[in-house]
């Protein structure tokens, strides 16, 4: 919160107790403005979801990331019609022909896109133009320790594109060092400042 960041994301899925003492914890550290995301990576069945997003968002929850398991299509579909919060998708899509499926049938409000895991830009695009016309916004996400080049071409994408309204690019913010010159640096900072330089504006190895 130091470095002005008004989000946080973090992982639930452990245990109904601890998930909310979890989220307890947080709320009372932040204060009521700052925004909290939680990501259940596939942990809990369409019911339980139900009932412990009902729980969790005593505590205000923005969204809620993958709560039901990756092919459980169904079950994520009715996870979103019946919570509250907004619920996004991040293993049941991997590309655009997984997009389309969650679109078709509006399983999700919103949908995680990740370039290491649906393969680069190009597909980026395809998801993103097949959420865009079905009315779901896309975040862009990252892997843990994601060098900047991924994060600089997820920045890039970001900034290009309306539909991808929310970013979760922090993966350089806990590398030490960075193997490129250029591009996005491992400064934590809320707002990530892409590069002047053409392309994705690298110089070459450090
Ligand atoms: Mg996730």
């Amino acid at each position: 919160m130091r470095n002005g960041f008004d989000t946080i994301k973090t992982k639930v899925g452990t245990g109904f107790k601890e998930d909310v003492a979890r989220i307890r914890a947080i709320r009372e550290a932040v204060g009521p403005d700052v925004k909290i995301r939680i990501d259940a990576n596939q942990a809990w069945s369409a019911k339980e979801a139900l009932q412990i997003i009902e729980r969790l968002n005593e505590f205000d929850i923005e969204l809620v990331e993958q709560p039901v398991k990756a092919a459980d299509i169904e079950g994520l579909e009715y996870v979103t019609k019946n919570s509250k919060v907004l619920i996004m998708s991040d293993e049941s899509c991997f590309n655009a022909k997984d997009a389309l499926r969650l679109a078709e049938r509006r399983a999700i409000d919103v949908l995680n896109i990740k370039l290491m895991k649906c393969g680069g830009i190009r597909e980026a695009l395809k998801i993103n133009a097949i959420c865009e016309t079905a009315g779901i916004e896309c975040m862009l996400g990252c892997m843990a320790e994601e060098t900047n080049i991924g994060i600089t071409a997820a920045a890039s994408l970001g900034a290009a594109v309306r539909n991808i309204t929310r970013a979760d690019l922090d993966a350089t913010f806990s590398l030490s060092e960075l193997p490129f010159e250029g591009g996005i640096g491992t400064e934590c900072t809320k707002t990530l400042v892409l590069p002047e330089e053409p392309g994705f504006g690298f110089i070459g190895l450090k």
